[in-house]
């Protein structure tokens, strides 16, 4: 079975903002993000984007436009050489209380079950403690919490139930290599 690691998109692979992403010009790839996904697929990880866009729900964003970023994001990564597995995304309002918006687990228990994934050994990199907290519930072996969201998201954190779970790294470009390091050092 594969390694997998469960990406999340803004402010992990894209810039994020306040008044979310709505077009492809407000879609702004993270320097190193790109060859961060492509060392994971050299490295024989899959990877699969695990994203809230309630900017659908909330008509900001039509779900073809989300899904033309999703485009342009596999094709800059294939140019790239890497290569993504899947992309599952909530459109969901936080007010509708479906079960795919993270820190619900909805979307990783999607991708499990469509991707036969071994959930138990999968990774999750992510900039809020939603996603941190979304990787523990849903099973996940542990995450990396990145500094390139809007919010520094160690201030999110104030008790250590989740301490043992994530290691810091300042963008995807350094978890990942964190991760290949620590993977590489521990089959040895
Ligand atoms: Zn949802």
């Amino acid at each position: 079975m594969n390694k997998v690691v469960f990406l999340d998109r803004d402010g992990v692979i894209n810039y994020d903002s306040l008044n979310y992403i709505k077009s492809l010009d407000e879609f702004i790839l993270i320097p190193g993000s790109l060859s961060a996904i492509s060392k994971l697929s050299q490295h024989g990880y899959n990877v699969y984007v695990i994203t809230n866009q309630s900017a659908i729900a909330r008509n900001l964003a039509d779900i073809s436009i989300i899904n033309d970023l999703h485009q342009y994001l596999r094709e800059s990564v294939y140019h790239a050489g890497g290569h993504i597995d899947g992309i599952y995304f909530c459109p969901h309002h936080p007010d509708q209380g479906c079960h795919c918006r993270k820190p619900r687990t909805g979307l990783i228990d999607q991708a499990v079950a469509e991707n036969n994934i071994d959930v138990g050994s999968a990774v999750m990199v992510g900039d809020k403690l939603t996603d941190i907290e979304c990787a523990k519930r849903a099973g996940c072996k542990r995450a990396y919490l990145v500094m390139t969201g809007i919010v520094n998201p160690l201030k999110q954190i104030e008790n250590d139930l989740f301490q043992d779970f994530f290691q810091s790294a300042k963008t995807l470009f350094h978890a990942v290599d964190l991760l290949v390091y620590e993977d590489k050092t521990k089959s040895r």
